[in-house]
């Protein structure tokens, strides 16, 4: 059974242990100080096979979970909860809730719980992941939990003076800002910078002041909005024109997380896996055609996540599409690359803007139960996980591909070669090993057959 941490940041993690091979592409094996060790595997064979209420007696054997926890889960949220979150609740609307297992994230075992209601997402993260523990699992890092107010102020005749002028004003701005949410401020967040951007639109220049506000375990909007409503008035008089829209941009280009995993080429079906799906991922890139395609399939796994957890998947998708198309086409969120070793390695970097604290995470009982099986410990980590579950979800998804066309591919030179065994010839081979390949019945005695129906037909034909 593998070893794994519980309970501990990757940075607690990172000083515990030593790696005895090159970090970046290998996990294992580690030197880790033995008081902190327990056994803990996401690698359960046969969950799948197992009744609901089995398989959650098995998560809690690996994680801590209590009864309590379990029986949450078991109940769901109830009418009491919902009429608490959102206005005239006329009843609930259930998606269910699995376990993604074989995730090995920064050297930690981890089962994802993910809430879906599409077939195939939670077997084939699981399957990804199995396929990347050779290489050690996923490794994860991030630009940490910062977020972006913008404050919209029209009217100016002179935007450029009005922007240095506001800049001129930050750091009164910025503690006008800190003073609303001491809370905030105590656990080491707040805003940590303004921006001011000049935008000529059809309606004239704007000037649209950024708060750049760490929201630590917080996703944020509710925060930052605050903040940016309450700074409103200052910057009128400081600017002097009219302030309109106040509110956090869910292009949060400053939280982003990040993944990356070496699937090694033997694991995941051979080199021509690893061409397979070096191809198929760089239509992505060149393509916003199959990009949309291909970033809903990370999406499958991302918003699974954001919503098992209570957070607000419209706005980690807000995040993740926009991001896409930054540079001004819309393109994939992840990469592909071979090494030297002849493996695939895939990264991707998106914004995750999730949290630990606020909005439903704290009130919906499964996302509580949900934050616990992963065993985060900041808003940070599970936003790093999420992003792991991404690239598990399309590498997944692109081997499926690859693998079912390079499997087509070698079933229809199959198919030839019987046909011609069966006497074909000429035109006759092709039409005879399609038929067989669509059939999925390659034989000899199935293309001798088919070769006589032919043959018949094309004489009754002459
Ligand atoms: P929130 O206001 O409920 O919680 C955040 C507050 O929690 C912080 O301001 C801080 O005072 C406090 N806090 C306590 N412990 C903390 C810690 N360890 N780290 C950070 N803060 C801590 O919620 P929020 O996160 O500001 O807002 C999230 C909600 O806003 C979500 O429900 C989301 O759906 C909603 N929302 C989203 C948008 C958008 O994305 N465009 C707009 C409006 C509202």
């Amino acid at each position: 059974m593998p070893w794994a941490l519980l309970s501990f940041s990757s940075n607690d993690l990172m000083s515990l242990i030593k790696p005895t091979r090159d970090y970046g592409n290998k996990v294992f094996p580690f030197s880790v100080s033995s008081r902190y060790l327990i056994t803990m595997t996401s690698r359960i064979p046969g969950f799948y096979k197992l009744p609901p209420n089995e398989r959650l007696k098995a998560v809690a054997e690996q994680v801590a979970v209590g009864s309590e926890e379990i029986s949450q889960v078991e109940r769901g949220l109830v009418l009491d909860q919902a009429e608490k979150m959102v206005e005239n609740v006329i009843g609930m609307f259930q998606v269910p809730l699995g376990i993604a297992t074989n995730f090995v994230i920064d050297g930690q075992e981890v089962l994802i719980p993910m809430a879906t209601e599409e077939p195939s997402v939670i077997a084939a993260a699981s399957n990804g992941a199995r396929m990347a523990r050779g290489g050690g699992g996923f490794l994860t890092s991030s630009t940490g939990p910062v977020m972006r107010a913008q404050i919209q102020a029209t009217g100016i005749d002179d935007p450029f003076a009005a922007r240095q002028a506001i800049l001129l004003h930050k750091d009164e701005l910025m503690a006008m800002a800190n003073e609303l949410d001491p809370m905030l401020v105590k656990y080491g967040g707040g805003v940590k910078d303004i921006e001011v951007y000049v935008i000529d639109s059809r309606l004239g220049p704007m000037v649209v002041t950024h708060l750049i506000v760490d929201c630590r375990d917080a996703m944020g909007a509710n925060a930052v909005n605050t903040m940016a409503e309450a700074l409103a008035p200052r910057i009128e008089q400081i600017a002097g024109g009219r302030v309109y829209l106040r509110i956090i941009s869910n292009l949060a280009d400053l939280r982003l997380a990040r993944a990356k995993a070496v699937f090694r080429a033997e694991d995941i079906g051979g080199p021509e896996v690893v061409d397979g799906i070096i191809l198929a991922a760089e239509l992505a890139v060149v393509d916003p055609y199959r990009a949309a395609t291909h970033n809903k399939g990370i999406m499958n796994g991302v918003t699974a996540v954001v919503l098992a957890t209570g957070n607000d998947t419209r706005a980690v998708e807000a995040g993740a599409h926009s991001y896409a198309s930054r540079t001004g086409r819309y393109m994939s969120l992840t990469r592909y690359e071979r090494n030297r070793d002849g493996d695939l390695v895939g990264t991707i970097e998106l914004p995750v803007a999730v949290g630990l604290v606020g909005g439903a995470t704290r009130v919906h009982p499964v996302a509580k139960t949900a934050v616990k099986i992963l065993a985060v410990k900041s808003a940070d980590d599970l936003s790093r996980k999420i992003a792991a579950v991404g690239l598990c979800q399309n590498f997944a998804a692109l081997r499926a591909l690859a693998s079912e066309g390079i499997q087509r591919g070698h079933m229809s030179l199959h198919a030839r070669n019987v046909a011609v065994q069966a006497g074909a010839k000429c035109d006759l081979i092709e039409l005879v090993a399609a038929r067989m390949a669509a059939e999925r019945r390659i034989n000899v005695d199935r293309a001798a057959e088919l070769i006589r129906e032919l043959e018949d037909r094309g004489q009754e034909g002459v």
